[in-house]
């Protein structure tokens, strides 16, 4: 048994994978966006659940996640958000994933492999909107356009583009992408062009439904976090990871006792104090030294003292009945109270997404309430 683990609630993960699609009409699809290992969730019984739920789609950042992700056999295309460099080329034609492409030199690279394996590359163009990031400038889309549907052995299976602050309940900005994106997808139409159109994340499926086009990208969404606290149209969301630990000891300690290093927490009456084997190793932050709360028999615990490599202490004065071995919940829901993604973020000046990313790096991982796939 190990002293901490995180335990993944596919139900949660069904849940929420149905509030996105209960917000889209029939004819648009969606992808799961389950890289960086579906934001610590586990990319391969995640993408098991979704598919089995109905996603056509998945995404990944980088190559390698997609030939792990295509050696399982879900059977659905898998879209490589970073692209494909030179040397994968070769692999990631023969086994049909879709790179995005960005770059002339990437795309004819494709082309000469595609031609050389006999074999279609399978491309997804990336438009930069207005993010600034990755994406042919709008300026030069029709240019880049026209070489592309030249080039042998390519096909162009979808256009896309990301929003800046799709999450902000300001839309102008978001408007403004959204115009450039129906221009280009009217250049390619032009051009007789069948394609996937995607721009919106979770914000954008969530607020913005004039957006949603052919294709849409949710990720936050499906593991259960609202994508920010300013939605126009927020979801009922469910929380998929619960990272759990158990009372390693409990101790009475009087008045006066400094607890942990550098002595910043000193209890000011006689305590309990509960040390909790995970620590910053595990992905909980030390800036949730003296700051953070876990759920011990269903209640509130403040954190006390410093977060250590692979320790915490928490006060439990106010919950006598707590005990030696006792479950405790650092993320997630015990009895009626959670301690979501949002919480653990907010005090840490970051977002959910990367709370979620951290622990889940975690060793020990469970995966509870598959549902037809059967895992
Ligand atoms: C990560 C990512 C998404 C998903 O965004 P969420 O805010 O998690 O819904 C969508 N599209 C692209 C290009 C991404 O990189």
């Amino acid at each position: 048994m190990p002293s901490s683990w995180v335990e993944i609630d596919l139900s949660a993960l069904r849940h929420n994978f149905f509030q996105a699609k209960n917000r889209m009409s029939s004819k648009t699809r969606i992808l799961g966006v389950v890289k960086s290992d579906a934001y610590g969730h586990g990319m391969i019984p995640v993408a098991r659940e979704l598919a089995a739920c109905g996603a056509h789609f998945f995404a990944v950042s980088k190559f390698w996640e997609a030939a792990e992700l295509h050696a399982v056999n879900l059977g659905l295309p898998i879209v490589v958000l970073l692209g494909v460099e030179p040397a994968e080329m070769v692999e990631a034609v023969a086994i049909g994933v879709r790179p995005v492409v960005f770059r002339m030199d990437h795309a004819k690279a494709l082309s000469r492999v595609a031609c050389s394996l006999n074999k279609q590359a399978i491309v997804h163009l990336k438009v930069d909107t207005g993010m600034g990031r990755l994406g042919v400038p709008c300026a030069e889309v029709e240019s880049f356009l026209d070489e592309l549907i030249r080039l042998p052995g390519i096909r162009i299976e979808g256009i896309l583009s990301h929003f800046a602050v799709a999450d902000e309940s300001d839309k102008s900005y978001c408007e403004l992408q959204l115009g450039r994106f129906r221009q280009v997808l009217q250049t390619a139409a032009a051009r007789g062009l069948s394609v996937y159109g995607h721009i919106a994340n979770s914000a954008g499926l969530l607020d913005l439904p004039h957006a949603h086009f052919q294709l849409v990208r949710p990720g936050i969404m499906l593991y259960g976090s609202p994508p920010s606290d300013e939605l126009l149209q927020p979801a009922d969301l469910r929380p998929v990871m619960h990272f759990k630990s158990t009372i390693l000891h409990l101790k009475n300690v009087p008045e006066g006792q400094p607890i942990g290093y550098g002595r910043t927490y000193v209890t000011r009456r006689p305590s309990r104090i509960a040390t909790v084997p995970v620590g910053y190793d595990d992905g909980y932050s030390r800036l949730l030294s003296n700051r953070g709360q876990v759920l011990v028999r269903g209640k509130r615990a403040p954190v006390v003292g410093r977060i250590s490599m692979n320790m915490i202490t928490v006060d439990v004065t106010h919950i006598p009945e707590a005990a030696e071995d006792d479950e405790v919940v650092l993320l997630g829901c015990q009895e009626k109270e959670c301690i979501t993604g949002e919480e653990i973020a907010a005090l840490c000046g970051t977002i959910s997404y990367e709370i979620f990313c951290s622990i889940g790096r975690n060793r020990y991982k469970t995966f509870l309430n598959a549902g037809a796939s059967g895992q």
